[in-house]
């Protein structure tokens, strides 16, 4: 098993189920109400470690009351946070409305300064096999490639890319693996995967290319030949998808750690999301 340094946000997530979605200065009840830990590359730190690696995950806790349960979630599913710096400010907190239609609504608020590169810098990276990122602040971001690039000139990469971010796609080409999807897509204003992905391509000849594409499953890029295609995998009943994605992610460096061909690896990646799908939070996954 692979040790895995994981690198991003964590955030406090309050996840409330409604009947129905709210109007506007509507006072509605939740009919649940679920306070957890949350963020991307957290919650793919998460499933890595509970798929058997030795994984650690660097980012920035706040000096506050609630970042304890943020840790006794990590250490729970055994991923070490001592990469992380303690600085002052609130958790960034999500308020998640889950709706009987499936969508999932989110208000993020963050006033915590982000991982820095100086703070990367100092970790000892050479205790890692691979390293993954979620697709932040690109100026940040170059620079932390930068000195991976100098000092640990070999170590694996992936990237997340959820969300166009000015500067991000020029880094895209820095990684072994990117990991995107439908919500990147849209708001680029690509409605069909395949386009989507040769437009990428175009971008980044480099990287294996993964991307999610919600409950119709999710496409894989090897190289310039054609793009790989897997159907999801329902669980008996959806119960809660945040977090599908990071899970997917999960998958996906799971199975290019493993060495398996890109098909295995994305039916996998797909099948494993689809799993926790069927189930609240990451505890039972896999
Ligand atoms: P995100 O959580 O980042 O929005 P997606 O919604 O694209 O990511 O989900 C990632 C992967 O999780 C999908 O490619 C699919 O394989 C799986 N998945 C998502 N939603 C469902 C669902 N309702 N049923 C089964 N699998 C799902």
């Amino acid at each position: 098993m692979a040790r895995i340094l994981c690198v991003g946000i964590a955030t406090l997530d309050l996840v409330f189920t409604v009947d129905h979605y709210p109007r506007e200065d509507e006072e509605m009840r939740a009919q649940s109400l679920r306070v957890t830990r949350g963020g991307n590359a957290a919650n793919t730190a998460v499933v890595l470690a509970r798929l058997g690696h030795q994984v650690a995950f660097a980012g920035v806790l706040a000096a506050a009351e609630e970042t304890a349960i943020l840790v006794r979630d990590f250490q729970q599913h055994g991923v070490d946070t001592a990469p992380c710096v303690v600085r002052p400010g609130k958790p960034p907190t999500s308020s998640i409305l889950l709706a009987p239609s499936g969508s999932r609504t989110i208000v993020h608020y963050r006033d915590l300064s982000e991982f820095g590169c100086e703070d990367f810098a100092r970790l000892d990276l050479a205790a890692y096999d691979w390293v993954h990122f979620e697709g932040r602040n690109p100026d940040t971001l170059a620079c932390m490639l930068d000195h991976l690039r100098r000092h640990h000139a070999r170590l694996p990469l992936s990237l997340e890319a959820e969300k166009p971010r000015p500067g991000l796609a020029a880094l895209f080409d820095r990684c072994n693996v990117l990991l995107t999807g439908r919500a990147f897509a849209r708001a680029l204003g690509h409605g069909e995967p395949r386009a989507f992905l040769q437009a990428l391509r175009a971008q980044a000849p480099r990287p294996l290319i993964f991307a999610g594409w919600g409950e119709t499953g999710a496409w894989a890029l090897p190289g310039s030949e054609a793009p790989l295609y897997t159907p999801a995998f329902p669980p008996p009943r959806v119960v809660d998808t945040v977090g599908a994605g990071d899970t997917f992610n999960a998958g996906v460096i799971h199975g290019v750690l493993n060495g398996w061909p890109v098909d295995r690896t994305l039916r996998e990646a797909a099948s494993l999301a689809g799993r926790k799908c069927g189930q609240v939070g990451f505890s039972l996954v896999p």
